[in-house]
């Protein structure tokens, strides 16, 4: 089937286009890389990180992945998530899993944009870090939305970024962290900070402490 699939439409690399392969391995060590770590306009109080500037096959993949229906590349996304998590366990930036249970929270996304690509690309590839990561124990926990009325964020400035999320991220009931996890809230690009900042203030208000912040990219 596989051969087939790629007489009518070539494999192509999600991060550089080359053909043959969905993930080759250029990409696969450009992000297998120590994370940076970013200093957001809006600071989300907790350290933020990023595998990298969102440039070259980061933005390429994060693209195809949210607008292309590139699903296969949630997998080296999140396997590229899970090396720079245990490096800045290394780094010893985050708590090691014999301290403390791993959890990722994705960053909201907009659930009709979503629905129209076809699910979640920053979940699903938070649960290939997760699948990742094993044998160690460590969970996907699906806990914010965006409320009704937040825009596109495309376009506007740090301030009005943060005015369009302000109180619009919602947690969603049902979904909780032990106490003694180790909580990093995971998206696909840090650009002000505005998602990240209000998705970590409003995990506080429901009583889940956020530990860092990664994403695959940071504009
Ligand atoms: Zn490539």
């Amino acid at each position: 089937m596989r051969a087939l699939f790629d007489l009518i439409l070539p494999r192509e690399c999600g991060g550089c286009g080359t053909v043959g392969t969905d993930w080759c391995d250029r990409c696969r060590a450009e992000l297998a890389v120590d994370p940076i770590r970013l200093a957001p306009r809006l600071e989300p109080g907790v350290p933020a990180w990023a595998l990298g500037p969102y440039s070259g096959p980061r933005r390429s993949a994060v693209i195809a992945a949210k607008e292309r229906g590139r699903r296969d590349l949630a997998r080296p996304l999140g396997q590229a998530l899970a090396g720079g998590l245990r490096r800045l366990r290394e780094l010893g930036e985050i708590d090691p899993p014999e301290l403390a249970v791993l959890a990722l929270v994705p960053a909201p996304t907009r659930t009709r944009a979503a629905r129209a690509r076809g699910g979640d690309p920053v979940a699903r590839a938070a649960r290939e870090a997760v699948s990742a990561l094993a044998p160690e124990p460590a969970a996907v926990l699906p806990m914010l939305k965006f409320a009704r009325g937040v825009r596109d964020s495309v376009g506007l400035s740090a301030r009005a970024r943060a005015r369009n999320l302000s109180g619009r991220i919602a947690v969603v009931p049902g979904v909780r962290t032990g106490r003694s996890g180790c909580v990093v809230l995971v998206d696909d690009v840090l650009t002000t900070g505005a998602t990240a900042s209000e998705s970590v203030r409003s995990l506080a208000a429901s009583g889940v402490v956020v530990d860092a912040v990664l994403v695959i990219g940071a504009a």
